[in-house]
């Protein structure tokens, strides 16, 4: 019988989960979008004054006397229209933090058009692939702070522009191997590709991550990172691997008692939740069982606070040893023990709840530094059910084997009550047999 919370439940199959963004994911890839445009106006603009000034002073160097001072004249034209584009661009994102995807790709655009009217006004076509050089950097901004979809769009925008400069300078007649430039375009543009697509891979990865953490911060541990699926295993399977690592902690500190071993509250509460799913989704049905030790205070009142420990490990053992692999055994309160028991029928767990009964009663528990003998009862409750996608089961079906359990109590202990529609209204729960020897006692 399981006590412990069922980790390897499910893994997250990352080629799966990989969840495309929903609305609200959006709005706040928006909300950032926002924000790092807005960190990031002043760099821009810094960078193209510094571009503009070792541009002109290159130009000064290398020509000599000689420079045409309409070159100098255009690179302060680009830098001051680029700057200003910048500032107006910016402007909206002083009052408000959300940037549109129109927004950011203008930005972008605005970039581009800075490094190729740069690389147009100040250099020949054999070093036009400054401009490509140029583009790969703008692509990787628009990949890693706004993703691959406006990184894509970058780079289709870069090749246009690319061979809208090939064209330019064709029509100056200016010197052009057609071949090589195509070449060189091509080249970059394949392995630009494949930054994208590298990145995206590891973003998405990241999210399953992230989606992981949120998981864990609702208390569900159920899924983990399915290391097996990276191949080959990189950093952000070590960052999986860790988490598998915390999860198998976290899961067994928050949702296993310490004192027996069994589930505990929550664990107990989400383990019915989600077989509650699961008989909905295979249309069957399951039973749980409430068992509170009878007048477990003496105990305590009689050996002490330990002894009562010792005693409550020791039924925890025997409950986690008496059932089936599927079985969930959780302690839910002091004395208070509960049982979830998969497709199992009103025969089956009625049979079991008695047997459960019958061996506790019968046990002899050891107490204290003398070993004291001590005999103990237990009252018990029994509800099954079939879910049939209700919302609430699981918590009704748990508030029929209570109610059950109660009525055992009021039957004067040591004994089995079962919930049945019949008998609720009028109070009187069923009385189960406890006949061992019935030939029906396999569940
Ligand atoms: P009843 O038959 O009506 O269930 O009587 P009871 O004495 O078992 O129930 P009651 O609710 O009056 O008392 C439960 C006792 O369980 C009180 C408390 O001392 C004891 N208890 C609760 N949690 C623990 C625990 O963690 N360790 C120990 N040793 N005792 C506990
Ligand atoms: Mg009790
Ligand atoms: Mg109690």
């Amino acid at each position: 019988m399981n006590g412990r919370f069922p980790v390897d439940a499910h893994t997250v199959n990352l080629s799966r989960r990989a969840a495309p963004l929903g609305d609200s994911r959006d709005v706040q890839r928006d909300l950032a979008a926002g924000a790092v445009l807005r960190l990031q106006a002043p760099s821009r603009a810094v960078a193209a004054i510094i571009v503009g000034v070792v541009q002109l002073f290159v130009l000064i160097k290398s020509s000599g006397s000689t420079v045409a001072t309409n070159a100098l004249g255009d690179v302060a034209t680009i830098v001051s229209a680029y700057v200003l584009a910048i500032v107006l661009l910016h402007a909206p994102l002083w009052r408000r933090t959300e940037a549109s995807s129109e927004l950011v790709m203008t930005v972008l655009t605005a970039d581009l058009a800075f490094v190729f009217a740069m690389t147009a006004a100040t250099t020949t076509a054999t070093h036009y692939e400054r401009a490509l050089l140029g583009m790969a950097v703008i692509v990787h901004v628009a990949n890693f702070f706004f993703g691959a979809r406006h990184a894509w769009r970058v780079l289709q925008l870069g090749v246009l522009g690319y061979l809208g400069l090939i064209y330019l300078a064709m029509s100056r007649h200016a010197r052009v191997d057609v071949l090589e430039e195509f070449w060189t375009l091509a080249l970059c543009a394949a392995g630009v590709s494949l930054m994208i697509m590298q990145a995206t891979g590891v973003r998405r990865r990241l999210r399953t991550v992230v989606s992981l953490f949120q998981s864990a911060e609702d208390g569900d541990f159920t899924p983990s990172y399915d290391v097996a699926a990276d191949r080959p295993p990189d950093t952000v399977t070590r960052v999986g691997m860790a988490y598998n690592r915390v999860r198998d902690q976290l899961s067994s500190m928050v949702l296993t008692d310490p004192l027996t071993g069994c589930l505990n509250r929550r664990g107990f509460d989400q383990s019915l939740v989600r077989e509650a799913a699961r008989a909905t989704r295979a249309s069957g049905e399951f039973g749980l069982v409430a068992l509170d030790l009878d007048h477990f205070k003496l105990v305590n009142d009689t050996y002490g606070h330990p002894a009562g420990d010792a005693v409550l490990r020791e039924v925890g053992a025997m409950l986690l040893a008496s059932g089936r692999g599927g079985d969930i055994v959780a302690r839910v309160g002091g004395e208070e023990f509960a049982l979830l028991l998969p497709d199992t029928g009103a025969a089956g767990a009625h049979l079991f709840a008695a047997r459960l009964c019958e061996r506790i009663r019968a046990h002899q528990f050891t107490i204290g530094p003398q070993n004291a003998p001590v005999k103990l009862t237990a009252s018990v409750g029994v509800a099954v059910g079939a879910p049939r996608g209700e919302p609430n089961f699981a918590a009704v079906l748990w508030s029929r084997a209570d109610s059950a359990l109660y009525a055992a109590k009021h039957a004067n202990r040591d004994c089995v009550r079962a919930w049945s529609e019949e008998t609720e209204y009028s109070g009187e729960h069923a009385v189960i047999q406890s006949d061992l020897r019935s030939p029906a006692s396999k569940r």
